[in-house]
């Protein structure tokens, strides 16, 4: 496989932090992007021993002025794979949810993946390739209670998605949304804990009657999935899939 140069946003932590591995391992130089800048640095840094390389850079994803100025930033670097994998989770029924929080929900889940594919579009069209990964969530295609600001924007990234694909038609650019159910990230870490609190449950009650539930094989999704799916989808033979949903969720939507 050609050596890419993958931008992974919310590579610091988590899922955004596996694939980011898993490329690095593969030999692809890897541009960690958060907004937290020190974890970024410090991710880059464990990713040093692998075949790749990687360097980090600070962003807020749904800042558009610092998006903008992204290609230039990274200099010489092209970006030939975009990751839009930076996001967030509140937890509450809609009568409680702060306002500003189901606005930030969106800036990041759903405006920030179209700012950062408006600012590297260009160059991957000049080039003639370009893959953009976006990772969406069971909830692209499900709803669950209380997160209606999540499942709003990760819904809006596959008519996103779709979108751009009809707009790249006439090149070697894709776009796809891996759409997994629970990966044991931080992220989910803390709604464990928030769904005990809203429902009223344990933990232990919240992981397998709320969580596991609903998925047949009953386990959660493992990073390295993501990123072999992602890999797969960066490959030639992916080329002409694009506007996708690709759905890891352990048989959820067989029901
Ligand atoms: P995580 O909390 O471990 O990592 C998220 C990363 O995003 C953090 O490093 C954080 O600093 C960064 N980030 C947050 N706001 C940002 C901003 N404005 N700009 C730049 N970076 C920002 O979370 P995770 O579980 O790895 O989630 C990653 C993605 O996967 C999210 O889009 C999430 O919705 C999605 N997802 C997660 C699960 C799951 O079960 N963990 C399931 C489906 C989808």
């Amino acid at each position: 496989m050609n050596k890419r140069t993958v931008f992974i946003t919310g590579g610091a932590s988590g899922i955004g932090f596996g694939i980011a591995e898993a490329m690095a391992k593969q030999g692809h130089h890897v541009i960690i992007a958060d907004i937290n800048e020190q974890a970024a640095q410090e991710a880059a840094a464990k990713l040093a021993q692998f075949d790749g390389s990687a360097s980090a850079i600070a962003v807020d994803v749904c800042d558009a002025e610092q998006v903008a100025m992204l290609p230039e930033a990274l200099g010489v670097l092209s970006v030939d794979v975009l990751i839009n994998n930076a996001g967030i989770q509140h937890v509450a029924k809609l009568e409680d949810f702060p306002p500003q929080k189901w606005q930030q929900l969106i800036n990041i889940m759903l405006v920030g993946p179209a700012l950062l594919t408006q600012a590297f579009l260009p160059a991957m069209r000049a080039q003639n390739f370009g893959r953009i990964i976006n990772v969406g969530s069971i909830h692209s295609v499900v709803a669950s209670p209380y997160k209606s600001a999540y499942v709003a924007a990760k819904h809006g990234l596959l008519g996103f998605s779709k979108t751009v694909a009809l707009e790249t038609g006439d090149c070697d650019v894709t776009i796809n949304t891996l759409c997994p159910a629970y990966v044991k990230t931080p992220l989910v870490e803390q709604q464990i804990a928030a769904q005990a609190k809203e429902n009223n449950l344990t933990e232990e009650d919240v992981v397998n009657k709320i969580m596991l539930e609903p998925m047949p094989k009953k386990q959660f999704i493992s990073v390295e999935e993501l990123a072999d799916t992602a890999a797969f989808l960066m490959s030639n033979s992916a080329r002409n899939i694009t506007g996708q949903t690709m759905i890891l969720d352990g048989g959820w939507t067989a029901r």
